[in-house]
Parts: C-alpha cells; sequence; structure tokens
C-alpha cells in the first residue's frame, strides 16, 4: 500500500522541509522505536511479514505502507465470513477499509464476534440503513464557518486538519469524510482559512485537533500546525484527537513527545475501545506522552457486544488509570449510516454507568453522553440520584440504591 502523498507547500513559514508531506519522506525521518516485542506481534510478523525486520515493523512509516486495503489481503491472515466477504468486495460501502499490520495481529483470526475484529473489519449490515441514521448525524457541517473547521461550542473549536487514519473504525462518526482522496490545492487553502478564522474569532481560546488521525501526520507537518496556532495569542488550549496509541503506537517516538512537549499546554484524548487494546505497545506509547507532560484523556464509544457490559467497561477504565489516561467520555454511538448493529439502548448505557459509579475509582468513571444528533452537543446522562424533596431534606440515592437525606431548609 503506497503511503500518504499529499504534500502541503507553506510559503508563510515553511519548516526546514519546503514540503509538508503526510509520511515522512526520507530515511532519515523514519524513527525506529525500541519497543519490546510482544511474542504474538513477532509471531504474527515472522508469519505474515516474513521479510520485515523487527526495526521495518517499528517504524510506523513501514506500518502505513504496508496496511491491509483490500479482503485479498485480509484473508491471508484471518477466516472471513460471508458478512465480512461481501462487505470488503462493495464498492458502495461509505467507509474507507484499512487496518495497520500492529492492529491486525490483535485480531482472532477465527472469532468473528472478538471486539477488535467487529471494530475494524467491515460486514454488510454497515451497508444497512436504518431510521434515524444520517451523514453528518451531528450536523457538524452546519456549524462549519470554513472547511473543516467546526465552531459549535463558543470558546471552542474543532480543527479536522487530515481526512486520514491509519486503521479506520466501522463505527467512526465522521465515516463520511474519512479516507477520501483529496487534493493538494484545497488542504492548502483550508488550513490557511482554518488559521485566518480562528485568528479572527479571539473568543476561540481552544482549538482541538482531529479529522481523521492528526497523529498520522508527520513530525515537520505537526510542528508547524502547532507552532501557527500557539501563535495565535488567544489560543490558550491546544487538544489532539487521536487513535494512534491504540492502532498505531510505534508512531509515539521519543521524537514526537519531545516535539509536543515544547507546545504546552497540549492536552490528548485517546480514543480507546477495549481492553484488549492495551498491549506493551500501547502502555509504552501512552507513558512517553505522559512522561512529556501530557495530559491524556479517552473517549470510548459504546459498542454493542464489543464492549457494552460492565465487567468490560470496568477492566478497560480502571486499564486507562493505569496508563495514566483519565477516562474522560463515553458516548452513546451516533447514528451515522449503518450503525445499528453497534448501537445499545440508552438504558444500556445507564446501566453501565451505574456499574461503574461508586463501584471503582471516580477517575475511572468517564462521563456518558450523547451528542445531540442535529449539532445540540454533548449531553450528559446520569441515572437518578437526586429523587427531590421531602420537607427540608433532599433525598439521594447513592451506588447501592439505599436513600439518604441531606438537610437543605428551603
Ligand atoms: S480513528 Fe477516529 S476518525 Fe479515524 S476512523 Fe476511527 S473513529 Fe474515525
Amino acid at each position: 500500500m503506497a503511503p500518504h502523498s499529499l504534500q502541503i507547500e507553506e510559503p508563510e513559514e515553511p519548516p526546514s522541509s519546503s514540503h509538508l508531506t503526510i509520511c515522512p519522506p526520507s530515511p532519515s525521518s523514519v524513527i525506529s522505536v525500541c519497543f519490546a516485542a510482544p511474542s504474538g506481534a513477532k509471531a504474527f510478523r515472522n508469519r505474515f511479514f516474513p521479510t520485515a525486520s523487527a526495526a521495518q515493523w517499528n517504524d510506523w512509516c513501514w506500518q502505513l505502507r504496508n496496511r491491509i486495503t483490500s479482503s485479498k489481503e485480509l484473508e491471508k491472515i484471518i477466516n472471513l465470513t460471508d458478512s465480512e466477504q461481501q462487505a470488503l468486495q462493495r464498492r458502495d460501502a461509505t467507509l474507507p477499509f484499512a487496518i495497520t499490520p500492529y492492529y491486525a495481529s490483535l485480531i482472532s483470526p477465527d472469532n468473528p464476534a472478538q471486539a477488535i475484529r467487529r471494530a475494524v473489519v467491515p460486514v454488510v449490515n454497515e451497508l444497512v440503513v436504518s431510521a434515524g441514521e444520517a451523514h453528518d448525524p451531528l450536523g457538524e457541517d452546519s456549524h462549519t464557518p470554513v472547511a473543516g473547521l467546526v465552531h459549535r461550542y463558543p470558546d471552542r473549536a474543532l480543527f479536522l486538519v487530515t481526512d486520514y487514519c491509519s486503521t479506520y473504525c466501522r463505527y467512526c462518526t465522521r465515516s463520511r469524510m474519512v479516507g477520501r482522496a483529496r487534493n493538494t490545492t484545497s488542504t492548502k487553502e483550508r488550513w490557511h482559512k482554518a488559521f485566518a478564522y480562528i485568528e479572527a474569532h479571539p473568543e476561540i481560546r481552544d482549538v482541538l485537533l482531529s479529522g481523521g488521525d492528526p497523529l498520522t501526520l508527520p513530525d515537520e507537518t505537526l510542528e508547524y500546525l502547532l507552532k501557527r496556532l500557539r501563535a495565535i495569542e488567544h489560543v490558550e488550549l491546544i487538544r489532539i484527537g487521536t487513535k494512534t496509541p491504540a492502532v498505531l503506537p510505534q508512531r509515539i517516538t521519543p521524537q514526537l513527545t519531545r516535539l509536543l512537549k515544547r507546545y504546552h499546554p497540549l492536552w490528548i484524548s485517546i480514543h480507546a475501545m477495549h481492553p484488549d487494546e492495551q498491549t506493551p505497545e500501547m502502555k509504552k506509547a501512552c507513558a512517553r506522552l505522559a512522561d512529556a507532560g501530557i495530559p491524556l484523556g479517552s473517549q470510548t464509544v459504546l459498542l454493542a457486544g464489543i464492549n457494552d457490559d460492565v465487567a468490560t467497561m470496568k477492566t478497560l477504565m480502571q486499564g486507562l488509570v493505569r496508563l495514566r489516561v483519565k477516562p474522560y467520555y463515553l458516548y452513546q454511538c451516533d447514528p451515522i449510516i449503518g450503525s445499528a448493529h453497534f448501537r445499545t439502548t440508552v438504558d444500556k448505557g445507564l446501566e453501565i454507568y451505574q456499574g461503574l459509579r461508586g463501584h471503582t475509582t471516580g477517575y475511572a468513571v468517564p462521563t456518558y453522553v450523547i451528542d445531540a444528533p442535529g449539532g445540540g452537543g454533548k449531553i450528559p446522562l446520569l441515572p437518578q440520584t437526586c429523587l427531590g424533596r421531602d420537607g427540608n431534606d433532599v433525598l439521594l440515592r447513592n451506588y447501592e440504591g439505599n436513600i439518604y437525606r441531606y438537610p437543605d431548609p428551603l
């Protein structure tokens, strides 16, 4: 698989090279990271990529160049079901298909119900449109003053800096736009217009870089982006939303963390789906980010049959806390096209929240939210804990279901 070829020429503030490329262009940019090679990944590499050295496997650009992007490649690795086979061959799928070799090494070859497999291998259900589903359920397009910049909340903006991901999640909220063909001119112009918009809006104090996955950009491109944003005085906080530590942990190099820490305050939200992702490689990646002083949060989508039970969710959240990642949001799955097989009921989400709150460390409990269809923003959901009043007392229900009174004179 050819790496990205997007190039963005930035005449105003060029980085050391005059081109910004998606994947480091020269061998000098290729970083080999000393991850301990877990036996599973090593066995997988020996079997399916026998000519790749350990250094190549641990090089994030090699991982991108060797992504699995077709049923032909995937069927060498796993036993595809009819449904998976059909979905991979259909050209009308809304979302592209790609998996890094590293993440593919975590997929069960024989169990189509395995969480990681379900999250990244398409099935025919995703081609079925159900009631209430939409391409842009969050109404982001209607809050987009310039292409690639969503300004929905008063003091923050969402900057979609790339449409590329190393691995595509089948439940992606932005399935309408990720992995699409791009052209150089439009990306360049888009970035400049976004910078100009942010500069012209002093109320924007927080910019969230997302996409696509911003950490698939090479160091020099990221540096340009961060430097450009830091030059805008009213931008206090920069955040990056990414799934890279889970699907491409090789990308979190010491060079990258040194770069990121130059742009503090910079926070990172890691898309975390299931405890099986928390491999030694992901742990190492999170440790590097945390050691660089980057506050880490997580975002998790509640997914039917994948993480929609208390035990799995508790293991996931407790594992994240051990990795120094604060569970931030648990999202009800957005009703994108073809998502019915991933969506749970809201009652199920509340049940899971209730199974966490009070039953484990408060830091391990994310805020459960629905991102309101139509652009209403994130709305938190809580099980009913305040039961009303009895005279001068407020009646409260605790995590065990017991009722308590708090004196609160009228
Ligand atoms: S990493 Fe994020 S943007 Fe990319 S496919 Fe997954 S959910 Fe979508």
